[in-house]
């Protein structure tokens, strides 16, 4: 059996891996490179493999640094299944179109950019395509096909797969692989960790914890770092939007429409209701939440104990009076003229591009206001910067003082820190004989090998981009 890294290796994003075993080739998840522009574009044309020759793929959860790249393998001749659990399949549904127009927009504004510069050099333009369109992602969904959790069920020759939850986002799964190696009459149970969550995150399950596993590719975004817990968090969050509301000033949180928002929207709920912060207006500004919002309704069958409780004293944990679900333009365009507080809630999560790039340009000269960061945040992206503290930022080309306060919030996390991450290895019983960390930026990638070794005497790879293990 082959496995062979074609993404999130020694990065976060991209997440690619690529297993052949029994003649079959089984990619697990096919995600998009996110960071500098120019630089994904090319990265997420092409991919280093050819699309016809995968058999399978297996889809860990619906984010796009996950999920992006599908309607591309597609739109290249990938023909087999792609699994997954129901509501992955249905986020994707929403997800998958909606970075079609981003793609499409994306093309649109390279070409712009390449039209001046080739013209102030008198040089011939052609013109780039974009990855892939709305109706390209619209196409792939007819490949998604489901399976819900804890439910053994056979994929290819001697590969059998059941999904746990992975408590990372709704519909999230740990892939498991029992396989019997034709080559080697050896029986293997292959782990991929998916992005794994945290206790305690509200909304969806804790992650299930697994008793074995001989071969683990497992994630490490927070190798290095342990988070806040989530209730400290939460009271940290209440403390900002209070002293916000105090200076009379508005909270901005750029948030990932799907998951993120939900969580923030579910705790201001509770947050509301206990009243521990004041019945202030919500905006969620962002199509996209809007549609996810309402995946998340329908798949109850992922949820909490908690969230069941509540949603028995109070319906709908996503409908309180003050949130307002914001779709048109011309609604978002009206957030503007809010003087009073209220705390709007836009994506992107990363405040690389989305409604949210407009209510920072319109609130970020103003130290009355706050803005409010909750999430993993991509070098070379504006969150980022503004998690560094910059005082001048850039935004649609013209720079701005930074007079807003930033706060940053880890407790919210939807993946695992160090200490997490060690402790649901340390569960097992049956410790992997190869382990290979993926989606971790270098610094956590390593210092995680290191905490893996010292703690369990692992063996324990750091795989480079394109490179094929044999195992
Ligand atoms: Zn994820």
């Amino acid at each position: 059996m082959d496995i062979q890294f074609y993404g999130a290796a020694r990065t976060v994003t991209g997440s690619k891996h690529l297993i052949t075993v029994n003649g079959t080739r089984i990619l697990l998840d096919c995600g998009m490179f996110q960071g500098k522009r120019q630089e994904s574009f090319e990265q997420n044309r092409q991919f280093p493999f050819d699309a016809k020759s995968i058999d399978l793929l297996i889809l860990s959860h619906a984010h796009i640094d996950h999920s992006g790249s599908i309607p591309n393998l597609v739109k290249q001749g990938f023909q087999g299944d792609i699994i997954c659990t129901a509501a992955t399949r249905d986020l994707c549904a929403t997800m998958l179109p909606d970075s079609g127009f981003i793609q499409e927009r994306d093309a649109e504004f390279i070409n712009k950019q390449a039209r001046r510069k080739h013209e102030r050099n008198g040089h011939p333009f052609t013109p780039v395509e974009p990855i892939y369109t709305y109706d390209d992602a619209m196409a792939c969904l007819q490949y998604f096909t489901t399976r819900n959790y804890y439910r053994e069920v056979k994929i290819a020759p001697g590969v059998t797969l059941t999904f746990h939850d992975a408590g990372h986002m709704l519909g999230s799964a740990i892939v498991q692989l029992h396989i019997e190696d034709h080559d080697t009459n050896r029986e293997i149970t292959l782990v991929f960790s998916g992005d794994l969550g945290r206790k305690g995150i509200p909304i969806i399950r804790d992650p299930d914890t697994l008793t074995r596993a001989d071969i683990l590719i497992m994630e490490s975004t927070y190798g290095n770092r342990v988070h806040e817990p989530y209730w400290d968090s939460s009271q940290k969050l209440e403390q900002v939007i209070i002293e916000t509301y105090k200076r009379g000033g508005v909270v901005i949180m750029p948030a990932f429409a799907v998951g993120r928002t939900q969580q923030l929207v579910y705790t201001l709920h509770e947050l509301m209701q206990k009243g521990d912060i004041p019945e202030i207006p919500i905006y969620v500004d962002s199509p996209l939440a809007v549609n996810a919002t309402a995946v998340f309704q329908l798949h109850p069958e992922c949820y909490d104990d908690e969230i069941r409780q509540f949603m028995q004293e109070n319906r709908d944990p996503f409908g309180l009076n003050s949130v307002q679900y914001v779709r048109s333009v011309e609604d978002s365009k009206r957030i503007n003229f809010e003087r009073q507080p209220c705390i709007i809630i836009s994506a992107s999560g990363m405040a690389e591009f989305g409604r949210v790039l407009h209510h920072l340009k319109n609130r970020i000269t103003e130290p009355q206001n706050t803005i409010l960061i909750t999430g993993w945040q991509a070098p070379h992206t504006l969150g980022r910067r503004l998690v560094e503290g910059v005082d001048v930022v850039r935004i649609f080309g013209e720079e701005y003082p930074r007079k807003a306060q930033v706060e940053v919030l880890n407790g919210f996390s939807g993946h695992a820190g160090q200490d997490e991450l060690l402790a649901w290895v340390g569960a097992m019983t049956h410790r992997p004989q190869r382990t290979f960390l993926v989606h971790g930026e270098e610094d956590a990638a390593m210092a995680f090998k290191t905490s893996l070794e010292q703690a369990f005497n692992l063996r324990v790879d750091v795989p480079v981009t394109g490179q094929k293990f044999s195992v």
